[in-house]
């Protein structure tokens, strides 16, 4: 598979190296250190991509019309380290909407996370979730718009969605995620 385009759908996307959650939160979280916004719940995230190429260098972004990029949000071309986003959601990102604001993190995420690129996938093997790109995707947009050190586990979702900038489905989503790290914790500390 040579194929280095990373959509945004709702799918496995590409086979990319393994990552666990915990390695993409310290990958989310990182970035926000650097750029001292730890403290900080609302990420700017649509300023932050005039800055793509000091993250990366040689990265870069361009909004599309509709047409151009059909039923693609957001598009990451790996070889040119080039992001792609739909001009609607763009617009919804730049209003502050959590739709928006996902998908221009999520295509963050693939140019962070998938430099190394795509792994040969073997015919007959369903390879694991954390080797899925949009897995990884949207784990890493999670954490960066919700970092665990910001969220309170015991919020409902609706608290979150004007704060961090995120769509209800997106709150629960990392509640969720949350509450199971929480869990875990609980039963490492128990046994
Ligand atoms: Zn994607």
């Amino acid at each position: 598979m040579t194929e280095t385009t990373m959509t945004t759908r709702k799918d496995f996307g590409a086979v990319v190296p393994p990552r666990s959650a915990a390695d993409i939160e310290s990958v989310a979280n990182g970035l926000r250190r650097a750029l001292q916004l730890e403290s900080v719940p609302f990420f700017p995230i649509v300023a932050l991509y005039d800055l793509l190429h000091e993250l990366v260098p040689g990265a870069s972004y361009e909004v599309l019309e509709k047409h151009e990029m059909g039923n693609n949000h957001g598009l990451t071309l790996m070889r040119n380290k080039l992001i792609r986003i739909r001009e609607d959601v763009f617009d919804s990102a730049c209003r502050g909407d959590g739709f928006g604001r996902f998908t221009m993190c999520h295509e963050l995420g693939h140019l962070l996370l998938h430099q190394g690129g795509v792994t040969l996938q073997r015919a007959n093997a369903k390879p694991p979730i954390y080797m899925s790109s949009e897995w990884q995707g949207d784990r890493f947009a999670g954490a960066l718009l919700m970092p665990k050190n910001l969220v309170s586990p015991e919020a409902e979702p609706h608290e979150l969605i004007d704060e961090f900038g995120v769509s209800y489905s997106a709150a629960n989503v990392r509640l969720q995620q949350l509450s199971a790290q929480k869990t875990k914790g609980a039963t490492k500390q128990a046994s």
